[in-house]
């Protein structure tokens, strides 16, 4: 039997290791996901073990995404350029990072039915879209965005943050703007939340009237305020963060198994359907 771990703090309401697990009892492989809450001074140590012959490797979440990158032997090219690593592949005692969250995200946009029938493409082209917060998955999502033509606005609590994410991204030339918190009405196309407010049932957007794609990361048991008011307002195309979290770790899988992952039975294992 192999193990793959979640490294992160905190991990213990994590819906992955139900989506992995129900993965490989579904193609039959022997193989055991398993989250390990670890703090910052205990990260080293626990990727070290990654080398150990039973381990196919591992994600890494919250808060080490960035960190981790100065410990592997290897980085993948859209992880450096993205800055982040959430996926390890354990290779003999190598270990090569990689991020799949651009490609979850892009996939949960790509495969999410429309509500209107002008809302067609992703990911999107030429489009105004706003980002709230400036961190690792900002981002991987500003990155996607840019690299498909649109204009990106960033928005952050730390505006200053928000401006070093902007000018740090650059794509042929084009670079994201950082821009004040979003009040009243929102001169976008969409609003795509990578901040964890709507967690603790917040609504992130609760000065501002929505524009016609909610995006919101949060991956939660229960829908967020946000996807909820979105849902209710006609004619708005919402992607739930459950659904980037199935689509990124469907890619993670095939990285540490080298065989396509099991949609369904992964879709099947989360708390609602996305
Ligand atoms: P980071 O810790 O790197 O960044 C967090 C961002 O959220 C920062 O911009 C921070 O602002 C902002 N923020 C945090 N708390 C607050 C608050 N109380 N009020 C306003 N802003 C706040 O996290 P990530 O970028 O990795 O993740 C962001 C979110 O995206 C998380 O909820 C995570 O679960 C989700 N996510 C979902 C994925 C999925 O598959 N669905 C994949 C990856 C992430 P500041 O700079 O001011 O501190």
């Amino acid at each position: 039997m192999s193990q793959v771990w979640l490294i992160g703090r905190p991990v213990a309401h994590s819906l992955s290791p139900a989506m992995h697990n129900a993965a490989f009892a579904k193609l039959g492989l022997p193989h055991r996901y398993e989250a390990k809450e670890t703090a910052d001074d205990q990260l080293a140590g626990t990727i070290d073990r990654l080398r150990r012959d039973d381990v196919l490797g591992a994600n890494v979440t919250i808060p080490h995404k960035e960190s981790v990158l100065r410990l592997l032997d290897e980085v993948d090219d859209e992880a450096r350029r993205i800055g982040a690593v959430n996926t390890i592949v354990s290779r003999g005692a190598r270990l090569i990072g990689y991020n799949t969250d651009k490609y979850g995200f892009e996939k949960a946009l790509e495969t999410q039915p429309r509500r209107a029938p002008w809302h067609v493409g992703f990911p999107f082209t030429q489009d105004a879209i706003l980002i709230l917060g400036a961190g690792g998955a900002a981002r991987a999502c500003a990155l996607s965005l840019l690299e498909h033509g649109n204009n990106v606005d960033i928005a952050n609590r730390d505006p200053a943050r928000a401006e070093a994410l902007a000018r740090s991204i650059e794509v042929d030339g084009r670079h994201p703007e950082g821009v004040q918190w979003p009040r009243g009405r929102m001169f976008v196309d969409a609003v795509v939340n990578a901040t964890p407010l709507g967690l603790n049932g917040e609504d992130v957007l609760e000065d501002a009237v929505l524009p016609m794609w909610v995006i919101d990361l949060v991956p939660t048991a229960e829908e967020t305020p946000l996807v909820k008011r979105a849902k209710a307002t006609d004619n708005v195309t919402v992607v739930d963060g459950l659904s980037m979290l199935l689509h990124q770790a469907a890619r993670s899988f095939e990285l540490w198994t080298g065989v396509p992952a099991p949609l369904e039975a992964m879709r099947a294992a989360l708390p609602r359907s996305v």
